[in-house]
């Protein structure tokens, strides 16, 4: 594999803003970019596996962890905490891969003031109705719950102005659209093109 060095991106959006079956769509479309899989120490929903959609820890085991220092970022989100592993990240992005941290705005504050070259992405969806509507359909959670993830979402999508790129989820295909527009801008800037074609332009220069 040609060595690049990847490019850090955080993804960040209120629950039911369609965050997750984005990113899934643009992995599928992008073999080159990975995303990181968060500790946590929430309960698994019905259909969540452990050490895909997050590695699910007690939070004795968490706490642990974060005594270790093993944590880039973490934060406490619904009364559960979240953290992403720092050596996993270093490791895939030396290795070339762009790589997807999908977290709150909490963590993604941390991230930037560590890593300052990270783009931030935030999803919002086109209407609070749609995103009410959204919540309901996945019939999961109570109206109580629904409401408190209301009320949650709106203090998250408070922070949109500390993120790079904002994407309105109103259309699935024109949002995809938009992410891997700033995806595929990114990986043709100078730096890693000139490290994916050293080759090419030696012989142009020649
Ligand atoms: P959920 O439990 O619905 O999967 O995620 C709840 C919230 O936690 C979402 O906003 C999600 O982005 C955030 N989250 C997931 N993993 C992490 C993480 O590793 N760090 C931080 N700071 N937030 C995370």
């Amino acid at each position: 594999m040609t060595v690049t060095t990847g490019t850090l991106y955080i993804i960040s959006a209120p629950s039911g803003a369609g965050k997750t079956s984005l990113v899934k769509a643009l992995l599928d479309a992008q073999p080159q970019v990975r995303v990181s899989v968060s500790h946590t120490t929430r309960p698994a929903r019905p259909g969540e596996v452990d050490g895909v959609n997050y590695h699910f820890v007690s939070r004795e085991d968490f706490i642990e962890r974060l005594g270790r220092d093993e944590f880039l970022e973490h934060a406490e989100v619904f009364g559960n905490l979240y953290g992403t592993s720092q050596r996993w990240l270093e490791e895939t992005l030396k290795e070339g891969y762009d790589l997807i941290l999908e977290i709150d705005w909490q963590g993604a504050q941390q991230v930037r003031k560590q890593m300052p070259l990270a783009r931030s992405i935030f999803i919002l969806p086109p209407t609070q109705e749609a995103l009410r509507q959204r919540l309901t359909n996945r019939g999961q959670d109570s109206d109580d719950v629904i409401d408190g993830r209301m009320r949650e979402a709106v203090s998250e999508m408070s922070h949109y102005v500390e993120y790079d790129y904002l994407v309105i989820n109103d259309d699935f295909a024109h949002a995809l659209g938009d992410l891997q527009a700033i995806f595929r801008a990114s990986q043709l800037r100078q730096g890693p093109q000139q490290k994916r074609h050293t080759q090419l332009l030696s012989e142009l220069l020649a």
